[in-house]
């Protein structure tokens, strides 16, 4: 008999089951249905013996001390800031798009009057989301607005959410915003890095607990009637838990075509993004991150696809109103629920990144399970 059964092996259900195993001396099964934990956080070596992100590049930032002071118990990190180019009329310009993108797509002078404009408007350093850039009445400032609306938002955000940037929530349009400033970082956040092993590595770490026994290739509507469990901690897709009774939360998915070439080095920096041109999103150079000394590299080709039950996985919420409207139909019913605790980005229908949702179980431990 275990006291918890947790669903999902990823940040969500490891971190949570950590803090059971360690701080309340309770057992603990972790069950995943992929065979590996991490969830999309998993990482491997290839063929090549490149460290490869299975599910898309994971850069770890926070501002939060307390979520990066819990990891550093479980990795010690190599120190890494992002940076990202996108290809922008045949040039390479960085993203967020900042002071320095406009001169790269510019002759010196009107990018000079652009960058003096946004200056005087917005200020050093402020980051602001492109639906509200576009609002400007003023004549130059749309002309820019309308400009890197066009070049950088638009067709990117139709292969990434198969919908114009004004359908979308704002939360998620305003994830990646125009920044007044000259640094290249796609992250400022205080804490920067990826686990020096890798995370896969750091989840062995987490939950190398003699409390923690985890169990792979089982999945929780298949198998949870012969696990003896007190509560239940539960990770997956919400709408599944309750057998879709409300109707599917819309998802997006994403194939990674991943290809190694026999050369040093693919592309400058780890992401270089395509919003205007070919099917995918953008390329993934994985050997930035560890800075790995190798003759071959891989890369992953990313395209955006509806996500299909059965078919592929659920990465990202499309969340709008009226998905949200639903997903709260869910919540209702699994706030009925005893011994019961959703948490997690498939749980709780929401677009996490890792940092957030490591605060979030903590918090959920804290506030709801050592109480
Ligand atoms: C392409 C991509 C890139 C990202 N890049 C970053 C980044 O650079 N930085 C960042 O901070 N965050 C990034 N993220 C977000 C990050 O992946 C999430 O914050 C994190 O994975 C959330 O952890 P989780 O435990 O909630 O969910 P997951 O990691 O998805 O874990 C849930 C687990 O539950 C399992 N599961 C589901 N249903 C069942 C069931 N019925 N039975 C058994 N097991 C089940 C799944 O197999 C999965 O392993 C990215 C996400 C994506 C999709």
């Amino acid at each position: 008999m275990y006291d918890y059964l947790i669903v999902g092996g990823g940040f969500a259900g490891c971190v949570i089951a950590e803090r059971i195993a360690s701080q309340l001396g309770k057992k603990v099964l972790i069950i995943d249905r992929r065979n590996h934990i991490a969830g999309n956080a998993h990482d491997y070596y290839d063929n090549n013996g490149i460290l490869i992100h299975k599910y898309g590049p994971h850069i770890f930032h926070t501002s939060s001390k307390k979520v990066w002071d819990y990891l550093s118990n479980f990795t010690e990190w190599i120190p890494y800031e992002h940076t990202v180019m996108a290809v922008v009329n045949g040039k390479k310009v960085p993203v967020p798009f900042n002071l320095n993108s406009i001169e790269q797509v510019f002759p010196k002078k009107i990018a000079s009057k652009y960058q003096a404009l946004l200056l005087e408007k917005y200020g050093y350093g402020l980051k602001i989301p492109i639906l509200k850039l576009l609002e400007n009445k003023q004549e130059d400032l749309k002309v820019i607005a309308d400009f890197i609306y066009q070049n950088i938002f638009y067709g990117y955000t139709l292969k990434q959410w198969g919908l114009k940037p004004e359908e979308l929530d704002f939360s998620v349009t305003s994830r990646v915003p125009v920044f007044i400033s000259h640094d290249n970082r796609y992250f400022q956040d205080t804490y920067q890095g990826i686990p020096e092993k890798g995370y896969t590595e750091l989840f062995n770490k987490l939950i190398k607990n003699k409390n923690i026994e985890v169990l792979l290739n089982t999945d929780y509507k298949i198998n949870s009637s012969s696990i003896k469990f007190n509560k239940l901690i539960y990770t997956g897709p919400i709408d599944e838990y309750f057998d879709y009774k409300f109707g599917k939360l819309p998802y997006r998915s994403l194939h990674f075509d991943f290809k190694t070439f026999k050369k040093e080095w693919f592309q400058e920096v780890a992401q270089v993004n395509y919003p205007n041109d070919f099917d995918y999103t953008r390329i993934t150079e994985f050997k930035h991150f560890h800075r790995q000394k190798t003759k071959a590299t891989t890369v992953a080709f990313e395209f955006p696809q509806e996500f299909e039950l059965g078919k592929n996985e659920p990465y990202y919420p499309i969340q709008n109103v009226s998905n949200n409207d639903l997903y709260n139909r869910y919540k209702k019913e699994s706030e009925k629920l005893k011994n019961t605790i959703f948490v997690g980005r498939l749980a709780e229908y929401k677009y996490y990144n890792m940092d957030q949702i490591v605060g979030v179980a903590l918090m959920k431990f804290d506030k709801e399970i050592a109480k």
